[in-house]
């Protein structure tokens, strides 16, 4: 199965910044690269840096979205906005829309349904916090999230929904989960999307991991066997440390 990584922005970035990433990332050689890309960059810079993106052999998609195709929605971005801008992917349910915005598994699951419906690819992310980790749910948490955000999501194939276990304990903290767990939990979460959708499905989901990714420790999370890819925040921020990263997967 080829790996996917992901490169989440986040609220960073220039015009500067993001042409010069896109640049380095070519002379880097990310046409090349063993795995799929794509970047998510802040809106704004969306429609000028899809272009010179694909151009480098990466996709670029979108932060987040809202669910209606278009209205009294201040502030809100459609699933058909973030294409015409030039996206082909869209993030759903990243643990700082869940704990910083307050979203809930019910607006995660309608944006999720809403962007794939609208054509584009999506990451689902999951994971649980520390608290939950230490009173042991993990398994409760990831499995809620997955199960609510697959409810009714009709016709969907494995080349474009993606999900990401991102522990939010290890996001942009320094932390990791060790790889063992990684597998761990990517192991269940495939079990559990096969009782949900079916197992072939299943079997050729890919399943990213999130959490302090980078080029120190991509080699051990991308080598098990049931960890496709990364979703990776800090790191992503520069050309060489992305590029390290993607060229970890074995
Ligand atoms: C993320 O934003 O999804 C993420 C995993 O961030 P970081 O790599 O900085 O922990």
């Amino acid at each position: 199965m080829r790996q996917i990584i992901g490169g989440n922005w986040k609220m960073n970035g220039s015009t500067e910044s993001g042409v010069l990433f896109i640049n380095e990332m070519k002379a880097l050689g990310s046409f090349d690269a063993p795995a799929d890309i794509v970047f998510f960059p802040p809106f704004t810079l969306i429609p000028l840096l899809a272009e010179l993106a694909s151009d480098a052999g990466i996709e670029t998609g979108g932060q987040n979205l809202f669910w209606f195709e278009k209205g009294a929605f201040t502030g809100e971005i459609s699933p058909d906005m973030l294409k015409d801008a030039g996206s082909t992917w869209f993030i759903a349910g990243h643990s700082e829309r869940r704990h910083v915005l307050g979203e809930t598994d019910e607006i995660v699951r309608k944006k999720l349904e809403a962007g794939l419906k609208c054509g584009l690819k999506g990451i689902l992310c999951v994971g649980e916090l520390i608290t939950e980790r230490e009173a042991d749910q993990t398994e409760m948490v990831v499995r809620r999230q997955i199960e609510s955000a697959l409810d009714g999501l009709g016709n969907v194939s494995p080349e474009n929904f993606v999900i990401a276990y991102e522990p939010v304990w290890a996001i942009g903290t320094g932390l990791t989960a060790t790889p063992e767990e990684a597998e761990r939990v990517h192991s269940l979460i495939r079990e559990w999307v096969s009782t949900i959708i079916g197992q072939e499905f299943a079997d050729n989901l890919r399943i990213q991991y999130g959490g302090s990714v980078k080029p120190s420790n991509a080699v051990t999370i991308l080598s098990k066997p049931s960890v496709n890819g990364a979703l990776v925040g800090g790191a992503s921020l520069n050309a060489d440390s992305f590029m390290d990263i993607i060229n970890s997967v074995p």
